[in-house]
């Protein structure tokens, strides 16, 4: 048997998404380039639950147990890259996820998420978009289009 050890990484301004200066995708668009290092705390939390899991299974009798500190090939939660927030200087829409340069563009996915919880984000991706398009509805009357 395996266990899975899911950390959260505390919000950490040096992990990024940025656009890859050379790389592209096959249609030419340029592609993102993450920036991410596993913080002291993270590898803390990762450790001790290492522990854990290991003593869990020996425990449960187990004579042989392997571990690997980190699986390279995970990370399928696509968040963050237009985060939310109320300054143009630092979030890329409001938190109705109408962006700030344009204001007839709305964003309604898991790139408006400021930080990632260690678990599923679907939900909240589902509730913000409802949430974002009841606001929409109910400001349509006041709804400005680029000059
Ligand atoms: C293997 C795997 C398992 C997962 N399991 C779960 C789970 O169990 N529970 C959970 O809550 N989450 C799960 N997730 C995460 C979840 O699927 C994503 O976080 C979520 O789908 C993100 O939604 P989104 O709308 O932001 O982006 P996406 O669902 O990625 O939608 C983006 C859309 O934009 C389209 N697109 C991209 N570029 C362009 C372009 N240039 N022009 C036009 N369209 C474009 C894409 O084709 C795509 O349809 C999983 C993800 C993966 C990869």
């Amino acid at each position: 048997m395996s266990w899975g050890i899911f950390g959260e990484d505390l919000p950490d301004e040096a992990n990024r998404v940025t656009v890859d200066a050379a790389l592209t995708d096959s249609s030419g668009i340029p592609a993102p380039k993450i920036t991410y290092a596993v913080s002291e705390n993270s590898r803390r939390l990762l450790d001790f639950h290492i522990a854990r899991a290991t003593e869990s299974l020996h425990t449960a009798g187990a004579y042989d147990v392997a571990t690997e500190a980190l699986m390279r090939s995970s990370g399928w939660h696509l968040l963050g890259t237009a985060r939310m927030g109320t300054d143009p200087r630092t979030s890329v829409v409001d938190p109705y996820g109408r962006s700030h340069d344009i204001p007839n563009l709305y964003v309604m996915d898991g790139s408006v998420f400021v930080t990632s919880g260690g678990v599923n984000p679907t939900s909240t991706i589902t509730a913000l978009a409802l949430r974002s398009t009841e606001h929409l509805i109910a400001s349509r009357r006041d709804q400005r289009i680029p000059a």
